[in-house]
């Protein structure tokens, strides 16, 4: 697969690697400028991040991850004396961001049908059989993983309010409501430091706006530009853009870039290629996707 690569990416050589005891050989961690650690999943195709905020009392977590091995003891290693009142945000409830929700006692997210049905049902293996292939590991499945027996697991949602405050100490933390890749998708901004955690949203790679069934939720094109929008009007002083997959850090340039390129999508201006691409778990005969090619970025789109 393209993917794969023996060598580490390069961009990781930007941040500074944290040594960590629980890793579990699968977790990689890293710190980012303003107090922020990023766990990343670098040996799977999604190559998601998960971010812990520190303020001076408290701190918040921005996701689980996979689910595919167990986070929670490397949590409690970085968070320390803040694990205790850690909480923890999902910025949506796709598989890759909520896998170890499980594992904490509570978990807080956008007000949706989807995000509260998941946390009821969660996801059985059936429909994320394409995510556990073998070729979607680099150095092939970890110690003790069961591809057939990956799911994810139910987990106690609360919901999160549009404009809330989580207030960390000397550092306000606010929950954005952001619809677009999926209805329940939301955003983290840093006050303190002009840092926005843009989730699926803002990065370079492929942009997902094609999600339409019960399990992946509902993407909107028109929402995704209004969303991005929100953020610009919402997010004054905003410096630097946190993302959930690839390179952890993007400049908040990339919220316009993204922007023009959904509004080229929308015009016709922007010509796309039908996707066959069974793999990746979209695969549609005929197809109906489309992937736009961007300079450094793509997007998956229902038209
Ligand atoms: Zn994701």
């Amino acid at each position: 697969m393209k993917w794969k690569s023996p060598e580490p990416r390069e961009y990781y050589s930007k941040y500074k690697k944290i040594d960590v005891k629980n890793g579990n050989g699968w977790f990689e961690c890293y710190e980012l400028p303003g107090d922020v650690y990023a766990i990343c999943e670098p040996q799977h195709l999604q190559e998601v991040n998960c971010f812990l905020i520190f303020g001076k009392e408290r701190a918040l977590m921005l996701d689980t991850g996979m689910g595919i091995c167990n986070i929670r003891p490397l949590v409690q290693e970085l968070a320390g004396g803040y694990f205790d009142t850690l909480q923890i945000v999902n910025c949506h409830a796709h598989f890759d961001h909520t896998g170890g929700n499980w594992r904490f006692h509570e978990v807080l997210g956008a007000d949706t049908d989807l995000s509260r049905r998941q946390a009821i049902t969660g996801v059985g293996s059936e429909p994320l059989s394409s995510q556990t292939d073998e070729d979607m590991f680099l150095f092939g499945y970890p110690q003790g993983f069961k591809p057939e027996e990956y799911c994810i697991r139910p987990y106690e949602f609360r919901p999160c309010a549009d404009g809330h405050l989580f207030e960390l100490g000397g550092r306000t933390v606010e929950f954005i409501t952001t619809p677009g890749h999926t209805e329940d998708h939301a955003m983290l901004y840093d006050h303190r430091d002009g840092i926005l955690f843009a989730g699926d949203m803002i990065y370079f790679g492929a942009i997902y706006v094609q999600f339409n069934n019960d399990i992946l939720g509902h993407s909107n094109i028109e929402d995704y530009i209004a969303s991005l929008d929100k953020i610009k009007a919402r997010c004054k002083g905003l410096r630097s853009i946190y993302v959930s997959h690839n390179d952890f850090i993007t400049d908040p340039s990339a919220i316009e870039t993204i922007k023009a390129a959904m509004e080229d999508i929308i015009s016709g201006r922007a010509a796309g290629k039908p996707l066959h691409d069974a793999m990746y778990g979209y695969y549609q005969d005929p197809p109906t996707m489309k992937e736009y090619f961007f300079d450094g970025f793509s997007v998956i789109a229902d038209r």
